[in-house]
């Protein structure tokens, strides 16, 4: 799906000017400034179109996203992004600045096109028909709903990744080659539960396996790290598993089933190979 509106950037917003009446090219560089910002970031899409005009920082080589995580309620949240995301925001503060905007839009990094906007920025629900509009029929992301979270997470070995310099490559690019069991970037998926125990259980045979052929201790100290690892993000998913409600358990058991029959009839790989697979 990234890389289908990374095709089609171009077309962002181009369904119709901004509230008829920004100019096609200001409609497409705001929307594809805020769907970049989505990609690169991670953020939530309410967070994205609520950034203010001076949210990026820069100290030394390294920069900043200031956010409010409205959600729970934390303001001006400093966020790590790359020196790429940092310029692509800061051509779209040059170009915002030469445009004729409502006072309601005063300080806010995506304005809104008339007085009468309520929130005085780009709203969820507009962002997200551009989005859709520039997808061609590939299900984009809707306001806070699990696509969102697709959009905003790629498909590693037992889960999805975060981290958003992986997801802009579409997954091809983590920076620690794909140790998913020790990275804070990882979201393991609770229908991989069986898959993760099983995993653990090849890790340690291969680690029995690596004593027996005197390999180097850095091989056998790696593979029961990994198992140890593993072991560790199975016995946390079932610890909150159990912390649910029956219904919820049984609503994310249900899930779980219907996910791994899907993965079972696209004869979806289940076995760990090291490389974000699926
Ligand atoms: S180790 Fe896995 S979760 Fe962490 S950044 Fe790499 S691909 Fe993403």
């Amino acid at each position: 799906m990234i890389a289908q509106l990374d095709a089609h950037l171009d077309l962002l917003g181009v369904d119709g000017n901004y509230g008829r009446i920004w100019s096609p090219s200001d409609t497409n560089a705001l929307f594809a400034t805020a769907y970049q910002g989505l990609r690169d970031t991670g953020r939530r899409p309410g967070e994205v179109v609520s950034l203010r005009t001076q949210c990026v920082e820069r100290d030394g080589e390294d920069w900043a996203l200031v956010y409010d995580n409205h959600k729970k309620g934390r303001l001006r949240r400093r966020l790590p992004i790359t020196a790429a995301t940092a310029w692509i925001i800061q051509a779209w503060q040059v170009r915002r600045a030469g445009i004729d905007l409502p006072q309601c839009a005063e300080g806010w990094l995506f304005p809104a096109a008339r007085e009468s906007s309520g929130t005085g920025h780009l709203t969820t629900i507009r962002l997200s028909q551009a989005l859709r509009h520039a997808d061609a029929g590939v299900p984009a992301p809707a306001s806070g709903s699990a696509s969102t979270y697709q959009v905003r997470s790629v498909a590693v070995p037992f889960g999805n990744c975060i981290e958003p310099s992986n997801i802009k490559a579409g997954g091809k690019a983590c920076p620690i080659r794909f140790q998913c069991a020790g990275c804070g970037f990882c979201r393991p998926d609770p229908s991989y539960l069986r898959a993760i125990e099983d995993h653990v259980r090849t890790l340690k045979a291969d680690r029995e396996t690596a004593v027996a052929l005197g390999a180097d201790d850095f091989v056998v100290r790696n593979l029961s790290d990994q198992a140890d690892a593993y072991r560790q993000v199975a016995a946390t998913m079932c610890d909150k598993l159990a912390a649910l409600t029956d219904e919820e358990r049984s609503e994310v058991e249900e899930a779980s089933a219907t996910l791994r029959k899907l993965r079972a009839a696209a004869a979806v790989p289940v076995a760990f190979t090291g490389k974000a697979a699926w």
